[in-house]
C-alpha cells in the first residue's frame, strides 16, 4: 500500500454496512457514521520549503474546514451541506488557490472554477470562469439547485450568481502579494523556457486547489472542487475542477471523488470517473480505484507530479492519493477529530 493511501474503518457497529455490495441504494437513516475528507492542493510541497508558522498555519485551515464540514454532518445535516461548508471555508483562506486565494490569469484577473455532485441523484453543478463571486462553490451548489443545467460559465454565471443574492467581493479582496510574486516568476520561467526550447510550454510547481467528499448518515455521498486554475493561464482556460468526471464526481453506488493537478491530464483521463467506473466494473476498492487513477493512468498521461485525489465509498473507507511530493490534505471521521497531512510520505 502506497504511504499517502490513508484507510479508515468505520467502528464495528458498521460491520452490517459493510456487508452491502455497490450499487445498493436502500438504507435506513441513521446507519451510517459519517465521514468528511478534505484536500487543499497537491503539488511541490517539501518540507524543506516549509517554515513552521505556515506549517501550522495550513493545518489550522485545513481543521477549521474539516470542523465545519463535520458540523453539518454531526448535526444530521446532507453530505452536500457538508463539502460546502467545508470548501468555503477554504475558499475564504488566502493560504489556499480558491475563492480569496485564487490564483492570476496572464492578464493579472482571478478567474475561478468549481463544481458540486450529489450521489444520491447524481445532480451535478459548476461555474467556470467567473471573476467576484466570493464562494464559487456556492454558485456551483445554486446551478445544481436553481436551474436545469450543469454548468454555467463567464458573465453568464456571474449574473446568475448575482441573481441568486450570492455575496461578491472586488478585486483588492483577491488580491494575495504572494500570488502575484507567483504569477511574475512564471511569467519569467515561460519566456526563459520559450528562448530555450521554443515551446510554449507550462511552467508550473505549486497547485492548491480545495475540495471535499461526505458522507452522510444517510448513506449519502457528494462531491465539491474549487479553484484559481493555474498560475498565468489564457484565454479563458478551464481545468478538469468543474468539469463532471475529470475534476468531480459523485455516485452512491461507488465513490464520491474530488481532484488536484495539471488539469489537462486529469480532463484527458476523466479521472474523477475513472475512480468509479473501476470499482463499479471492475469491482476495485476505493483505495486500489485511487491508486491505480493517481500512479498509473495519470502518470501514463503527464509523468510523476500530475497530481492526487481524494475519494470515499460508502462504507466510509477513503483514499487520499497523490504522485506530487504533497498534497494538503485531511479528514475526520469516528472519532470526532481533524487530522491533517501535507506530505505525500506522512
Ligand atoms: N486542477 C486545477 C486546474 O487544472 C489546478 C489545481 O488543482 O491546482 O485548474
Amino acid at each position: 500500500m502506497n504511504i499517502a493511501t490513508h484507510t479508515h474503518w468505520l467502528p464495528l457497529t458498521l460491520a452490517l454496512a459493510a456487508l452491502m455490495v455497490p450499487g445498493e441504494t436502500a438504507r435506513s437513516a441513521d446507519s451510517h457514521a459519517v465521514t468528511l475528507v478534505i484536500h487543499g492542493g497537491a503539488g511541490t510541497i517539501l518540507r524543506e520549503q516549509m517554515t513552521p508558522e505556515r506549517d501550522a498555519a495550513i493545518r489550522a485551515a485545513l481543521t477549521q474546514a474539516l470542523n465545519a464540514g463535520y458540523k453539518v454532518l454531526q448535526d444530521g445535516g446532507t453530505s452536500m451541506d457538508a463539502v460546502e461548508a467545508a470548501v468555503c471555508v477554504l475558499e475564504d483562506s488566502p493560504l489556499f488557490n480558491a475563492g480569496r486565494g485564487s490564483v492570476f490569469t496572464s492578464e493579472g484577473k482571478n478567474e475561478m472554477d468549481a463544481a458540486v455532485m450529489d450521489g444520491a441523484s447524481r445532480k451535478a453543478g459548476a461555474v467556470a470562469s467567473v471573476q467576484g463571486i466570493k464562494n464559487p462553490v456556492r454558485a456551483a451548489r445554486k446551478v445544481m439547485d436553481q436551474t436545469s443545467h450543469v454548468m454555467l460559465v463567464g458573465d453568464g454565471a456571474v449574473n446568475f450568481a448575482r441573481e441568486q443574492g450570492l455575496q461578491f467581493e472586488d478585486s483588492a479582496y483577491f488580491f494575495t502579494q504572494e500570488r502575484w510574486d507567483e504569477l511574475k516568476r512564471t511569467q519569467e520561467k515561460e519566456k526563459e523556457i520559450q528562448k530555450e526550447y521554443g515551446s510554449m510550454a507550462f511552467p508550473h510547481t505549486h497547485l492548491g486547489t480545495v475540495g471535499a467528499v461526505a458522507l452522510d448518515k444517510h448513506g449519502n455521498l457528494a462531491a465539491a472542487t474549487s479553484t484559481g486554475g493555474l498560475t498565468n493561464k489564457r484565454w479563458g482556460r478551464v481545468g478538469d475542477s468543474p468539469l463532471i468526471g475529470a475534476g468531480t464526481y459523485a455516485d452512491n453506488a461507488t465513490c464520491a471523488v474530488s481532484c488536484t493537478g495539471r488539469g489537462e491530464v486529469f480532463i484527458r483521463s476523466a479521472a474523477a470517473h475513472e475512480v468509479s467506473a473501476l470499482m463499479r466494473y471492475q469491482q476495485l476498492s476505493v483505495e486500489k480505484a485511487a491508486q491505480r487513477v493517481v500512479h498509473e493512468e495519470l502518470v501514463k498521461l503527464g509523468g510523476e507530479g500530475t497530481g492526487g485525489l481524494i475519494a470515499l465509498d460508502r462504507r466510509g473507507r477513503f483514499a487520499m492519493e497523490c504522485n506530487t511530493p504533497g498534497m494538503y490534505r485531511g479528514y475526520i471521521a469516528a472519532d470526532g477529530k481533524a487530522h491533517t497531512f501535507l506530505y505525500r510520505d506522512e
